[in-house]
């Protein structure tokens, strides 16, 4: 059996209070099943681990994380929410901007997390609306650059 790298947790959103179980449940999601996390399962991992929570806890926490992009959510046909890790390590959404007058292209900063939170929005959207599961977004954009926008004539002409 190959063995797999110990996943590492969650870090824990900003606002977010570390309760002991909220601990628990950063550190146990990274380990999840193929089918992703429903909240009896996150519940019954936990107990396992001597963990005491209930289910509103568990579904608060589980919206606290969906909320703040380190899980998605979906829901199936049977009308049972799943929640999958995001994995940030993999480029899940990415965006380019080609300037209508000069043609460069500028490629958004990863980072932004203004840009982050709406593709991620739109990942969302877009995996409720067509169960598509984990769905890679190249999204173009169109628009003219700081420079053109601007007084100063476009650098090619
Ligand atoms: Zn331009």
């Amino acid at each position: 059996m190959p063995t797999h790298p110990t996943p590492t947790a969650l870090t824990l959103p900003a606002g977010m209070r570390a309760t002991r179980a909220v601990q628990a449940l950063l550190s146990l999601l990274p380990k999840q099943p193929q089918a992703g996390w429903t909240e009896p399962l996150v519940e019954a991992a936990l107990h396992e681990q001597g963990v005491p929570v209930n289910r509103v806890t568990v579904y608060r926490a589980l919206d606290r994380l969906a909320h703040a992009g380190l899980l998605q959510r979906t829901v199936n046909a049977q009308r049972i929410t799943h929640y999958f890790v995001v994995d940030a390590t993999a480029p899940t959404a990415s965006a380019h901007l080609e300037c209508t007058a000069c043609h460069q292209h500028i490629t958004l900063d990863p980072g932004a997390a203004a840009v982050q939170a709406a593709l991620h929005a739109l990942r969302e959207a877009l995996v409720q609306s067509t169960g598509v599961h984990k769905p890679m977004l190249d999204v173009a954009v169109q628009g003219e650059c700081a420079q053109c926008a601007g007084d100063a004539k476009p650098p090619f002409f």
